[in-house]
């Protein structure tokens, strides 16, 4: 009797483990994406560029990167000869521009542009910046960092692609059609910061704190961010993948101060304040903050999701079963976990002068990168609680944090739909959570549409050696920016 109700529950059991098969694999075959893909590539024909203006933009590409405009976190360090005369040679190379849109100095270096709209109503924010980061060593570059070389089919120096390809592409789309006399239908403002990498404040926070002072509506914002790539989205087989961040995560820094008393290296006590300090380090990377999909990255698996190899697909296609299995996969490499979690990582350490004494005080600064859904004030107590001594191990906060991105960008909108007609390829058009900060940050208090995204394939060297783009890649950024300028939502 008992055997026979056995016999009948594993033949229930045994069932709905068929049914769940069917329903995994039936999914799976009818998964396409979450979203209506918007198709790209219409705008890209149209080019009103001869070749020998293409070669003429390169060369103001080029001389561009000439100008060592290298940010600098102490302001005194800073070459501001080389910013002037950047400015200058801007001045010179866009003359329409600077007449007919009145740029405005802020903060000391950042360009603020005023297009007038034909009528009144909520504008436009592009971004860029002309800032760059140092270079380390040059002697290890292919090339000099700031000669501006073109080989290889490639422009190469600091800078070309955070962010002046960028810059240069928006001011060549701006004055060829201030060239055949175009204004827009609303204001629209270029942005053109002096400090984004060093954070923007005195730059981009400028021009946003201005158009908020007077009341300016705006209707949405684009800056750097993501970008088409080839090679950086695992699993779509070449298929170029347009990344479009629509929230960014927020950033802090804290300081981890240990303190206990010092003495001779030669009697040390049972735990020192670097023992302290190395115990309390290891208790922040034994407890990563918890992994999840936020509303981009979801969208992104609904997009991509379809394109993907069996065992992927069949794990995007039923993310209501297979998420924590996905968020394994991301967990599993570094650029994966930033996506899908804050991140904590111990950037300096500092402790002891001699050989002989035991130092007094150990100090840790770590760097976090808080995934939208926390907050700075949040995280903060998160790290508290983890630190079992608070007497002996204190946490401050140092500089200025950012929070994340609260809510996200709509991607079912006209701003997003421009964003990709104006694309240049077959590219599949996808939503991301941007990992890195940008200028874009500043303005999301004055629209939600705020965008990070620019239209470069598969730049190299970001912040690294041998920073360099396609040249073709240059010129379907210009096409983007023609074709998004002269498209604008009513
Ligand atoms: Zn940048």
């Amino acid at each position: 009797m008992k055997m026979a109700s056995l016999i009948r529950s594993l033949r229930w059991l045994l069932l709905f483990v068929c049914l769940l098969l069917v329903g995994l694999v039936a999914r799976t075959f009818w998964f396409s994406t979450t979203a209506p893909a918007p198709s790209p590539g219409l705008a890209q024909s149209l080019t009103p560029w001869s070749s020998t203006q293409r070669m003429a933009a390169l060369g103001r590409l080029q001389q561009a990167i000439r100008y060592r405009t290298i940010s600098q976190d102490d302001t005194q360090l800073l070459d501001t000869t080389q910013f002037a005369g950047f400015r200058r040679f801007l001045a010179a190379s866009y003359p329409l521009t600077h007449q007919q849109l009145q740029p405005r100095l802020l903060g000391g270096g950042t360009l603020l542009f005023t297009w007038p709209g034909r009528s009144v109503g909520p504008g436009t924010v592009l971004l860029a910046h002309q800032d760059v980061v140092p270079v380390e060593d040059s002697a290890q570059w292919a090339y000099p960092p700031f000669g501006g070389v073109v080989a290889r089919d490639s422009i190469w120096g600091r800078g070309v692609t955070d962010n002046k390809a960028n810059l240069i592409a928006q001011l060549e789309a701006i004055e060829s059609l201030l060239q055949e006399g175009y204004s827009p239908t609303h204001p629209v403002y270029l942005v053109l910061g002096h400090d984004e990498e060093v954070g923007g404040w005195r730059g981009a926070g400028r021009a946003a704190a201005w158009l908020k002072s007077r009341q300016l509506p705006l209707a949405r914002v684009l800056d750097e961010g993501g970008f088409i790539t080839r090679r950086r989205v695992p699993g779509m087989q070449g298929r170029p993948v347009a990344l479009v961040g629509t929230a960014e995560k927020g950033f802090l820094t804290v300081e981890l101060v240990a303190r206990a008393p010092g003495g001779h290296a030669s009697m040390p006590a049972a735990e020192t304040a670097p023992d302290l300090l190395l115990s309390a380090l290891q208790q922040l990377r034994h407890h990563p903050f918890p992994a999840q999909l936020t509303e981009p990255m979801q969208q992104l698996a609904g997009h991509i999701g379809p394109h993907l190899p069996w065992p992927q697909r069949l794990a995007f296609a039923n993310r209501w079963l297979m998420e924590p299995l996905i968020l394994r996969g991301y967990a599993a490499t570094p650029a994966g976990a930033a996506a899908v979690r804050t991140t904590l990582a111990p950037v300096r350490l500092q402790a002891g002068t001699k050989d002989n004494v035991v130092p007094s005080e150990a100090r840790a600064r770590i760097n976090l990168r808080l995934l939208p859904g926390y907050s700075v004030a949040t995280t903060l107590q998160q790290l508290r609680a983890l630190l079992p001594d608070s007497s002996r191990v204190h946490l401050l906060v140092v500089g200025r944090p950012a929070e994340p991105t609260a809510m996200p960008a709509r991607s079912a909108s006209a701003d997003y739909e421009l964003i990709a007609s104006s694309l240049p390829s077959r590219a599949l058009v996808t939503p991301f959570l941007m990992v890195g900060q940008t200028d874009a940050r500043h303005f999301t208090g004055l629209t939600r549409q705020v965008f990070r995204f620019g239209p470069m394939s598969d730049p190299a060297g970001f912040h690294a050696r041998d920073e360099h783009l396609a040249v073709s890649s240059f010129y379907e950024g210009m096409r983007f920016y023609r074709h998004y300028l002269k498209n604008l939502p009513e």
